[in-house]
């Protein structure tokens, strides 16, 4: 299937040819038409399935041929749980819109930093990707309204619940004009997901992405090292100089190994940072777009942390500590190998590990080489 049979535009069909996407991702095959058409969607579906770009292309074609906004009065809201996310979505509208003739201008707002700039930017903004606790304190400051929100997005929905968010999505809910279109997009269906279907949706289009499907697997090669606790280290510093990678994503377990690994690499000439969640904001944006742009080519990040960190052709993926669950390894390795380019992801693997590899293995279908690296001197590394 091809992008110009989903009901795209020309001068939208030209803005995902410059992304250089092939074909539509399976997510994006069946929520382009419906939102074209007006439908509410539910989406379950992850981060790497391709999603986000599910919704912001039928958005910016709705744009188009419309007269521009100047007022304070958004048209398309976008609520995230994250500020990374936040930035990360509102740049893919942007990417997108830059291609376009009729301009859709794009703001993310979130908290963790000061607001004056948010709100002296808000005039004039038409979709705002927001997380919910900066939204309303923007709405009690009138920097914004939302009685002209024509399209609701929910992006990771379920994230927002786990994070607490509950309570002021509902005051956010209550604001919006009755009139929408509305699209939930989730990486799994609870309880309370179902609740907001009830309570949001008019008869949604469902939409079910499995992991696997979002991913592209056979384009990740992966492998293991069998290394003691001792060699982590040593080892991570030796793959990445042996390798030569310059740009890679390491995954450790907490906040503590993430300074840890980075001290110890930097100490070793090798530039790194660590991106957590007792970060200032300001440390993880500076971190995420240093490494974006090459001039930190490793970033040691945790789980939660790493959520929302979208970067095409990510070459490398190690997983340091290897994490609990068998989907966030699925989450992790599909940094890599994205949008048609090969990646490597690698997991160091202790002998307590190897036990949970295997139930990861099993789960994820998939066997992955373990390689004992016998004869590696890692003296000097
Ligand atoms: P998302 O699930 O929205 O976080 O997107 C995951 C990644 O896939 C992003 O890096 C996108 O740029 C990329 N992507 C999205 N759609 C496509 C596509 N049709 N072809 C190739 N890459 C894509």
């Amino acid at each position: 299937m091809s992008f110009s049979s989903l009901g795209l535009s020309e001068s939208l069909l030209q803005a995902v040819a410059a992304q250089q996407y092939p074909h539509p991702y399976p997510v994006q095959q069946e929520a382009i038409p419906a939102i074209l058409k007006g439908r509410d969607i539910l989406g379950i579906a992850q981060t790497g399935s391709g999603k986000t770009a599910s919704f912001v292309l039928p958005i910016l074609q709705q744009f188009q041929g419309k007269a521009v906004s100047k007022s304070r009065r958004v048209k398309t809201l976008v609520l995230v749980p994250t500020r990374e996310l936040a930035v990360q979505v509102s740049e893919v509208f942007k990417s997108f819109g830059s291609q376009l003739p009729r301009k859709v201008k794009t703001l993310a707002v979130y908290g963790g930093v000061s607001i004056n700039p948010q709100m002296m930017q808000l005039q004039g903004t038409e979709v705002l990707v927001a997380t919910p606790g900066r939204l309303l304190d923007l709405i009690s400051s009138k920097a914004v309204h939302l009685s002209e929100v024509e399209t609701l997005v929910l992006d990771e929905a379920d994230k927002m619940l786990n994070l607490g968010f509950e309570e002021e999505m509902n005051k956010i809910f209550a604001l919006l004009p009755s009139q929408r279109q509305n699209i939930l997009f989730s990486a799994t269906l609870s309880n309370k997901i179902e609740d907001i279907r009830e309570n949001l949706l008019r008869d949604p289009v469902m939409i079910e992405i499995k992991a696997e499907e979002g991913l592209t697997p056979d384009l990740i090669s992966q492998v293991a090292y069998a290394v003691s606790p001792e060699q982590k280290g040593p080892f991570l510093r030796y793959l990445i100089k042996s390798e030569n990678m310059q740009q890679v994503l390491v995954f450790v377990s907490s906040t503590r190994t993430a300074d840890n690994v980075v001290g110890k690499l930097v100490k070793n000439g090798i530039p790194a940072a660590a991106m957590h969640s007792k970060k200032s904001q300001g440390a993880r944006t500076e971190a995420l777009s240093k490494f974006k742009s090459g001039k930190t080519p490793v970033l040691v990040a945790t789980d939660l942390a790493s959520r929302g960190i979208d970067i095409q052709f990510l070459p490398y993926v190690i997983n340091y500590d290897l994490p609990r669950s068998p989907k966030d390894y699925v989450h992790r390795i599909g940094r890599t190998g994205r949008a048609g380019a090969s990646g490597k992801a690698i997991s160091l693997i202790t002998p307590e590990d190897q036990h949970h590899f295997k139930i990861i293995q099993k789960k994820m279908g998939k066997q992955v080489e373990l390689i004992t690296p016998a004869d590696i001197d890692l003296k000097g590394y």
